[in-house]
């Protein structure tokens, strides 16, 4: 993508100091994947001299090559960053998982009153 604005020379050292200081968690945000070797800094607006921290992102190598591609949009990015920062690194199923246990309850109540009645309609037949 060509930058119409010169932009400062690439300093991937000084994009990962901004990114460890600015995220706790650091796990690339679209995986999870924590393993410190294979996380790479994105430089989210393809601007590899902008090291403001909103700019920056852990990814692994994969999903920093699929961003890159235009895989994926810079809110998402955004959002998931969010999201890994506000867990800590650990996956949460919360907001999908909150009512299983009552909807699992009901399926087991509606599952036993169908066989009573199965039972009732077959002795009753007999
Ligand atoms: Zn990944």
């Amino acid at each position: 993508m060509p930058n119409e604005v010169p932009s400062a020379p690439r300093n991937q050292t000084e994009a990962r100091r901004v990114a460890n200081a600015a995220y706790e968690s650091r796990c690339c945000v679209v995986c999870g994947l924590q393993v410190p070797t294979c996380l790479t800094i994105a430089h989210l607006d393809q601007d590899a001299g902008n090291n403001d921290p909103d700019n920056l992102a852990f990814l692994c190598q994969t999903h920093h090559w699929m961003y890159d591609a235009g895989l994926y949009p810079i809110e998402a990015i955004k959002l998931l960053r969010a999201h890994w920062q506000a867990t800590k690194g650990v996956p949460s199923h919360k907001a999908r998982m909150k009512d299983a246990g009552v909807k699992a309850a009901v399926a087991r109540k509606r599952r036993a009153a169908a066989r009573k009645a199965w039972v009732t309609r077959r002795s009753s037949a007999e």
